[in-house]
């Protein structure tokens, strides 16, 4: 039962639709998804968790099967607390693959118990990430191809008013 759920851990700063593509397809295989908003990476973000929580759930409009929460510390500690053993992570390119390859290992090393399983993304996608989302909506670019609408919205308020 428990194997049944999967954790899909990142920075979400902020949530985009190669995020959402990667969970539709992680609840093709599992029955429960969390999505575990990371507090404590060195990258400094832009939304804080609250928003982040706020714009995640507004796109996965009331999926019971989608939890949101946030951890602070290890992945591999935050996966034994909650007693899940998967964790999800999207491929985009071979520059994400080192990063994840060495994560996935090091992981695995600290927590036995647990594995990561990888999902290539979608060719709609490749080249989406939040970062480049950031950069095209701070110069007043569009992108609402990539991104769902209420993300949209906060991306401008928080990029255009300054
Ligand atoms: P980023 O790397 O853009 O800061 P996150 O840390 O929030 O994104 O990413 C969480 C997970 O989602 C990572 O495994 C990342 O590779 C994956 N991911 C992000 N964007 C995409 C995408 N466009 N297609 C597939 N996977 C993605």
């Amino acid at each position: 039962m428990i194997k049944r759920i999967a954790v899909y851990p990142g920075s979400f700063d902020p949530i985009t639709y190669g995020h959402l593509d990667i969970l539709t397809r992680g609840l093709e295989i599992f029955e429960k998804v969390i999505i575990a908003i990371a507090n404590n990476i060195e990258k400094r973000s832009l939304f804080s968790v609250e928003e982040k929580k706020e714009m995640i759930l507004e796109a996965i409009n009331g999926n019971k099967n989608v939890l949101v929460d946030s951890f602070d510390g290890l992945l591999v500690d935050y996966v034994k607390r909650i007693g899940a053993h998967i964790v999800i992570r999207g491929l985009r390119a071979m520059s994400d693959f080192e990063y994840e390859f060495q994560m996935a290992s090091m992981n695995r090393s600290l927590n036995p118990d647990m594995d990561t399983i990888f999902m290539m993304t979608s060719k709609d996608y490749f080249f989406v990430s939040s970062r480049t989302i950031k950069e095209v909506a701070a110069f007043g670019g569009s992108v609402s191809e990539f991104v769902p609408p209420l993300v949209e919205k906060r991306l401008k308020e928080k990029l255009l008013k300054r």
